[in-house]
């Protein structure tokens, strides 16, 4: 008989405290699944990256009216004819310049704040620059909640962040018609950028960008299709 009364108190907890939690836990165990299928499944190796990704909270980063697709194997709107990238393409980029503690890197194109935040679990700091002003704010609010190492500014980012500079890497994440000079001139040599380029709304390519000395070699990786890289001017 008590065995049985002890039983009933714990249903009746798990009971009670099961909903309170589910949305919390259901993302959780979302995002898990997505890392290992999504991600690891497909290649990315680099230990740093994974467990950024396990544990960024990507629905956070979205509209609300979104966040039940958040881990989903597809980019997202985010407003203002913008996306959040497919997780895949996040965990590329991020383990492509090879991150690591003691790195500063750039971002251009700061969208939701989710890749800015993969970057920050990782790097010493982050600098994000956003054109679209409104998501800029949107995104420097919750990056400014959970990190002290993330800069957001709003500004063209053809023109890199000069007062930062050089980078030991650079992420962009809208494709460019063409690599910004300012970008490679802010590049630390030894350092490596990663940027989609060609035109706008066709298939452009990701490309790898690496500075030695006096040297700067390029190359492609995959093709991609990324929202237009656009100017202030
Ligand atoms: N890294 C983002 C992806 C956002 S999509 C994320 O994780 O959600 C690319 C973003 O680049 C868009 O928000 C777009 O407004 C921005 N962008 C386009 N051209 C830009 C420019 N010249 N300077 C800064 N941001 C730019």
């Amino acid at each position: 008989m008590k065995y049985f009364k002890q039983n009933s108190v714990i249903i009746f907890l798990l009971l009670f405290l099961y909903p309170l939690n589910s949305d919390a836990q259901d993302y959780t165990m979302q995002r898990q699944s997505m890392v290992e299928t999504q991600i690891r499944n497909r290649g990315i190796r680099d230990a740093s990256t994974l467990r950024a990704m396990r544990q960024v909270p990507r629905h956070l980063y979205i509209p609300e009216n979104q966040q039940r697709w958040a881990y989903e194997d597809r980019p997202l709107p985010i407003g203002y004819g913008q996306t959040i990238s497919q997780p895949y393409i996040v965990g590329y980029m991020t383990e492509i310049i090879k991150p690591k503690k003691g790195y500063r890197v750039l971002e251009i194109g700061t969208g939701s704040g989710y890749q800015a935040a993969v970057l920050a679990e990782i790097v010493d700091h982050v600098y994000t620059i956003e054109i679209v002003e409104p998501l800029g704010l949107t995104a420097k609010a919750i990056l400014d909640k959970n990190y002290e190492n993330v800069s957001v500014k709003i500004a063209d980012g053809y023109y890199g962040w000069e007062e930062f500079a050089p980078f030991d890497a650079i992420v962009v994440t809208a494709a460019a018609e063409y690599i910004p000079p300012p970008l490679i001139e802010q590049l630390k040599d030894g350092g490596r950028m990663i940027i989609p380029v060609g035109s706008p709304f066709r298939v452009q390519q990701l490309m790898l960008v690496e500075k030695k000395g006096d040297r700067v070699s390029s190359r492609s990786l995959m093709p991609v299709r990324f929202v237009p890289f656009t100017s202030g001017d």
